[in-house]
C-alpha cells in the first residue's frame, strides 16, 4: 500500500488526504496546530463561500493562469459540488456565490472530518514539518518531535496570509529547500494604504463605488462594490479585487493610484445638475450643508472644503485619486499571491525537480479574486495531488 504524508490539514491537504485515501492509499496528515481546518471556519466570515458557479480561464491568476485552469479543469466546480453534496453539504446560491446551506463554514469542516475519519486518514496535529529528506525512492518527513517515512509527500501548507493560527510560510521554505524556485509570495485580497495624510478624516466610513486602479498611467482594471475608508486608506471588496495588482505593481517599483468614483450611477454632468437642483431647493444652505443626505457625514470635509466650487465638488466625487503605497498587512490579507513556481510541476502537480513530492492549494503561484476561487483551487489542487500521488500521476 502506498503510503503518503500530507503536510497541511487546510482546505487543500484535507482534499488531499480524502482523494488519496479514496484511490487506495495509506494517509498521514501532519498539522501544526491543534485541529486542522482553522481557516476553512473562519471563510466568508463564518459561512464559507465554498466555490462559485461562475467559471472561466481568467478567474485564476499567476505567472501562468493557464496551467491553473487545467487543474481546474480535472476537478472543476460541478465536481466540488457533487463531491460536498455526497458528504451531506446541500448549497446555497448567492448571485453565483455557493455557500453551505447551514450557513457555518463548521459544517463543511465537519463533512471533510468525517469523511477522513470513515477512511482511516491518520491526522497527527501539534505537528509541525520542518524537512522532507529523500532516502532513495522513498521519503522522511521531519517534524519537531518526530520522523515519518513515506512514499510520497503531499506538501499543503497554505501562504502566510491572514492572522488565522498555522498561517506561515514553512511551505515556501519546505519548497525552498527542496530546490523549488518561489514567485515572491505577496499579500492579495488586502486593504491598501495611501500615500496622503488625511484618511483619519474619513476612517470608519463606506460607500458603494467603482475603484479603478491605474499603472503607470494606464488603467488597468476596475471593480465597482463596497469601499471602507480607513485611517490608513482603503478597504472592502472592491478594493480586495484590485489588491493583488497593485501589491504586486508597487512591489514592480511602479507608480500606482486607484481612481474612486463614489456616485457610479452619475455621469459628472448629471452630477453637477444633481447638486445645483440641491443648492436651489435649499438656497440658505452651504455646498457643505447641502451634501448632508447625500453621503457620509465624515467624507463631506474631505470632498467638500471650504471655498470650493461645485464643478470641484462633483469632480471628486467621480475620481477621487489615492497614490497607493503597499497592502495594510500581510495579516489581515486574505490570502498570497505567488508561491511555489508551477513551471516546476507536472500537470498532476508532483515536483519535476522530486519525483513523489506533490503541491497543493495556496502555496503554489496561483490565485483567484474573492468569490469561492481560492477555495476551488484548494478543492481542485488537493483532489489532483491527492489522486495523483495514490495512483502515480495517472489523472
Ligand atoms: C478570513 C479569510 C476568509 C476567507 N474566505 C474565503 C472564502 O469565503 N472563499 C474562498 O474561496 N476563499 C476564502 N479564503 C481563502 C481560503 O481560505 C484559502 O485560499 C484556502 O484555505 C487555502 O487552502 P490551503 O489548504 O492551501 O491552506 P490552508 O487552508 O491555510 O491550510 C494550510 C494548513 O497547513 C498547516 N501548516 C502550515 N505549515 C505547516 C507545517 N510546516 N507543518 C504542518 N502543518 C502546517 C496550517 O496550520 C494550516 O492548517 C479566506 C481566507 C481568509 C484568511
Amino acid at each position: 500500500m502506498i503510503n503518503i504524508i500530507v503536510i497541511g490539514g487546510g482546505a487543500s491537504g484535507l482534499m488531499a488526504s480524502i482523494q488519496a485515501a479514496r484511490n487506495g492509499a495509506q494517509v498521514t496528515i501532519l498539522e501544526h496546530n491543534e485541529r486542522v481546518g482553522k481557516k476553512i471556519l473562519a471563510t466568508g466570515n463564518g459561512r464559507c463561500n465554498l466555490t462559485n458557479v461562475y467559471q472561466e480561464a481568467s478567474c485564476y491568476r499567476g505567472s501562468s493562469p493557464e496551467y491553473a485552469w487545467e487543474i481546474i479543469k480535472k476537478f472543476p466546480m460541478p465536481e466540488t459540488i457533487r463531491f460536498f453534496s455526497e458528504l451531506g453539504i446541500y448549497t446555497k446560491n448567492r448571485n453565483g456565490w455557493m455557500y453551505p446551506y447551514s450557513d457555518q463554514a463548521s459544517s463543511v469542516l465537519e463533512v471533510l472530518e468525517m469523511e477522513a475519519r470513515h477512511l482511516k486518514v491518520k491526522i497527527k496535529t501539534l505537528e509541525e514539518a520542518v524537512d522532507i529528506i529523500k532516502q532513495g525512492n522513498r521519503y522522511q518527513v521531519v517534524t519537531k518531535t518526530w520522523k515519518y517515512d513515506c512514499d510520497r509527500v503531499v506538501i499543503s501548507c497554505g501562504s502566510s496570509a491572514s492572522n488565522v493560527e498555522g498561517s506561515s510560510d514553512s511551505g515556501y521554505t519546505l519548497a525552498k529547500r527542496l530546490g523549488h524556485s518561489l514567485v515572491e509570495p505577496m499579500p492579495a485580497l488586502a486593504a491598501l494604504k495611501g500615500k496622503e495624510n488625511y484618511f483619519a478624516k474619513w476612517a470608519g466610513t463606506r460607500m458603494d463605488g467603482i475603484v479603478k486602479l491605474e499603472i503607470e498611467g494606464c488603467i488597468f482594471k476596475e471593480e465597482r462594490g463596497e469601499i471602507l475608508f480607513t485611517d490608513y486608506g482603503i478597504s472592502g471588496i472592491a478594493v480586495f479585487q484590485i489588491s493583488r495588482y497593485a501589491v504586486r505593481a508597487v512591489g514592480e517599483g511602479c507608480h500606482v493610484n486607484c481612481h474612486l468614483d463614489l456616485m457610479p450611477d452619475f455621469s459628472k454632468e448629471d452630477l453637477i445638475n444633481l447638486l445645483k437642483k440641491r443648492l436651489s431647493d435649499c438656497p440658505y444652505k452651504t455646498i457643505q450643508e447641502m451634501m448632508v443626505g447625500l453621503v457620509p457625514k465624515k467624507m463631506i470635509a474631505v470632498l467638500a472644503p471650504a471655498k470650493i466650487s461645485l464643478e470641484d465638488v462633483a469632480e471628486n466625487m467621480k475620481d477621487w485619486v489615492i497614490s497607493v503605497k503597499d497592502a495594510y498587512s500581510m495579516k489581515q490579507a486574505q490570502i498570497c499571491s505567488g508561491g511555489v513556481l508551477t513551471e516546476e510541476l507536472t500537470m498532476d502537480l508532483e515536483s519535476k525537480l522530486h519525483p513523489g513530492i506533490y503541491f497543493s492549494g495556496e502555496v503554489i503561484d496561483v490565485d483567484g479574486p474573492c468569490g469561492g476561487y481560492n477555495l476551488q483551487w484548494a478543492w481542485s489542487s488537493g483532489a489532483v495531488a491527492g489522486i495523483s500521488a495514490a495512483n502515480g500521476s495517472q489523472i
